[in-house]
């Protein structure tokens, strides 16, 4: 197994078009063909994790946050990026990051946190638009079951909780074939009438070569007649956050208590003094998030949990929602078990380690009087 098949196998579930423009997730350091023996994963990479690495006998380290990150202009040591880049050539440690990306699929960094917090069926909190194409493609009716099956093996017809969506109607297509032209049916010379299928499927941007490559390869034309079209929907499969419902409402006391435990917080920190009130339907977004607070009280949400909150943050909280900043590492550590977890389940000729060096940057003390 090498790390080319690791990282594209990492690249379809997020691919790297969907992170943000100042982000450099992907492969950082080390060679797609080199053979894996192992993989820690971190939240963060450092030296302390490659030395863990090498001790347990991995040479892929899988981090969230790239360290290689507003670019590396040296290596001389002089930083906690540089040293770790030099460790990892010298002891032939491949890294990858994947960040912004991960933090925008449905299923990544926001819905670990959900799924900590006992969220039941939690959403995209703030879904995102034009990253969806449309597909039309004409189709002589015998051959529409073999492009539709083509196109949704592809990819192609997925929204959120339904996968083969598509729409068919049937009419009337017509061509002439000309010099120098195969045609799969027709004269040369002469109108052909054909009984055809227009099909119609959503297409995420990212899947577009597949799904062509997919669909021209099933077509028994030599030229399909298709158009893609870009479309202004948000899509309920991308975006920061996530938001759903507990399964009964809770005292907001209880609901921080159970946070603080589920997610190993030293501390939390709110915006009321009132922990009385019941909460129900909760938005999160892992890592730093609390810029989002209107589009998670947008979605009606009782309370809003994030990390690294400012003081003006949680004075301009909005009515009727509640600011809660459980930690940045602490509402991103669930995602790192979670994504060795998947990672394990499909791979089976290496170990999928979650690092076990305690590399939180912050550090709370505890005030007992
Ligand atoms: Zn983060």
């Amino acid at each position: 197994m090498t790390v080319g098949v690791l990282v594209k196998w990492l690249e379809e579930r997020a691919p790297l078009r969907y992170q943000e423009s100042y982000d450099n997730s992907g492969l950082l350091v080390g060679d797609s063909e080199m053979r894996i023996t192992g993989v820690l994963c971190a939240l963060d990479t450092n030296e302390e994790v490659l030395r863990e690495a090498v001790a347990r006998g991995c040479n892929v380290v899988l981090s969230h946050h790239p360290i290689i990150f507003k670019g590396l202009k040296r290596l001389t040591g002089s930083s906690v990026a540089e040293r770790t880049v030099a460790f990892a050539l010298r002891n032939d440690i491949a890294l990858y990051a994947g960040h912004t990306n991960w933090d925008s699929i449905s299923g990544g960094v926001s819905f670990s946190l959900a799924r900590r917090l006992k969220i039941i069926n939690p959403k995209v909190m703030m879904p995102r638009s034009k990253e969806l194409l449309q597909l039309v493609v004409y189709v002589p009716t015998d051959f529409a079951l073999q492009v539709t099956d083509a196109a949704f093996s592809a990819g192609a017809g997925k929204l959120s909780n339904y996968d083969e969506c598509h729409f068919a109607s049937e009419g009337t297509g017509t061509f002439r074939p000309l010099e120098g032209s195969n045609p799969f049916s027709g004269t040369y010379g002469i109108r052909e009438v054909a009984r055809e299928q227009r099909l119609e499927f959503v297409v995420p941007s990212a899947l577009k070569s597949r799904v062509r490559d997919a669909v021209w390869q099933a077509h028994p034309y030599e030229e399909v007649a298709h158009s893609w079209i870009s479309l202004d929907n948000s899509w309920s499969d991308l975006g920061y956050g996530a938001v759903g419902d507990l399964s009964e409402p809770v005292r907001l006391g209880d609901f921080i208590a159970r946070a603080a435990k589920h997610l190993g917080a030293d501390s939390v920190r709110y915006s009321t003094a009132d922990l009385n009130r019941m909460v129900c339907r909760i938005a999160v977004c892992g890592g730093s998030g609390a810029e989002f607070i209107s589009a998670a009280a947008a979605t009606g949400a009782d309370v809003y949990v994030t990390g690294d909150a400012k003081y003006h943050g949680f004075q301009d909280t909005p009515s009727g929602i509640v600011l809660v900043d459980v930690g940045h590492y602490e509402s991103e550590q669930p995602f790192i078990e979670d994504w060795a977890e998947a990672i394990r389940s499909e791979f089976v000729t290496f170990a999928v380690l979650i690092s076990g060096s305690d590399n939180r940057p912050v550090r709370t003390y505890l005030n007992h009087g």
